[in-house]
């Protein structure tokens, strides 16, 4: 559904209402991040295409996850696995990239695999010259989380990322230091028990080589929101592409769920505090996603097309859309910097007159 912006315009001179200005107080952000969700599961819910194949042959109907899942449409389908996003989230904000409603968000990195789609993401541009993989190395450029901290004059405190692969540590930031990471099994220091209990708590946990469980990154991430009042924070979710790559379909809608359960508390204390209520920006969106044919779902790499689909929710005060958008303009990953950079009034192809545009919120 979208809101005619002229119709709007209208209205407000009706009433003697000035039109609100292009320019704006400079808000909070925060950008979530869930590995490797396809825009399947994000706009339909469990696969029908799916649930038939890990079927193998055998009636779907009578499997369990067809009795846990299904439902009469995709509408009903995606409500069971993100209940919060699709009831409420949404109300405040738009979602784009369901090809069905003709609506496309795309990564422009040809690699459509995590560390790209990172750097694609904080830095406004594929990097396909240097970026090709997951190794470790040093994020080449400067990062839209390193340009907002210094072109705003923050505290290193006020710019933060929480992620649950490790690697972050090197995808955050060029030069080291520059803005707050927890990354990995980084220790989280808090003056609460509970918090402290699950500190320890993650390293006890059976999990990934090089990534925590997202609960942990979610709830320090809460904790340290609630203390340090950040104006940038980044929270990256990882369980959905590993669970994806060990074929566990049941999980993976598991991890969304889990991950729709983090945002309902992330919105909820937001609009419950003064400096953030009607006041900040966020913004969810995946690295890449993975294979379109029910026998490629858990894939993802250079030579699976469907996987540079992507979808992009953006919630705000203000954002002039709200709902799904239908049609439109393709998006695109590259967007995503500046778009945070002008969320802060900050013009974002000073630091890189390759990053792609911002993405009009407000009609602009
Ligand atoms: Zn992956």
């Amino acid at each position: 559904m979208r809101k005619s912006i002229p119709a709007l315009a209208l209205i407000l001179l009706a009433f003697g209402v000035q039109a609100a200005p292009t320019t704006h107080a400079p808000r909070n952000v925060v950008l979530v991040t869930i590995d490797g969700v396809r825009v399947q599961e994000m706009f339909g819910g469990a696969d029908p295409a799916v649930l038939k194949y890990l079927a193998r042959g055998a009636p779907v109907e009578n499997t369990e996850l067809y009795r846990r899942y299904a439902a009469p449409t995709p509408e009903a389908q995606r409500k069971k696995i993100m209940p919060f996003l699709w009831g409420t989230l949404l109300q405040h904000g738009w979602i784009a990239g369901d090809p069905a409603r003709g609506s496309h968000v795309e990564i422009t990195n040809r690699f459509h695999t995590s560390y790209p789609g990172y750097a694609e993401i904080l830095t406004g541009h594929a990097q396909d010259q240097i970026i090709i993989d997951n190794k470790k190395q040093r994020q080449p450029q400067t990062t839209v989380l390193e340009f907002v901290r210094r072109e705003a004059k923050l505290p290193k405190e006020s710019v933060a990322a929480f992620t649950s692969w490790d690697l972050f540590e090197q995808i955050a930031e060029h030069e080291p230091g520059t803005v707050t990471i927890n990354a990995g099994f980084a220790r989280y220091a808090s003056s609460d028990p509970a918090l402290r209990a699950l500190d320890v708590a993650q390293d006890e946990a059976v999990s990934w080589e090089d990534a925590r469980h997202d609960y942990f990154t979610g709830q320090f991430a809460l904790d340290y929101l609630k203390r340090q009042h950040p104006r940038l924070l980044y929270v990256s979710f990882n369980d959905t592409d590993d669970l994806a790559h060990d074929g566990r379909y049941e999980l993976v809608l598991n991890a969304l769920t889990h991950a729709d359960h983090f945002l309902e508390q992330l919105w909820n204390w937001l609009q419950s505090q003064p400096q953030y209520r009607d006041n900040t920006t966020l913004i969810i969106t995946a690295d890449h996603g993975r294979g379109k044919l029910p026998t490629h779902w858990g894939q993802h790499d250079e030579d699976i097309e469907a996987a540079k689909n992507i979808w992009l929710a953006i919630i705000g005060p203000d954002t002039v859309h709200r709902g799904e958008v239908e049609g439109g303009a393709t998006l695109y990953q590259n967007q995503i910097a500046a778009t945070i950079a002008h969320e802060f009034g900050l013009d974002y192809s000073k630091q890189n007159p390759d990053a792609g545009k911002p993405i009009p919120l407000r009609g602009e």
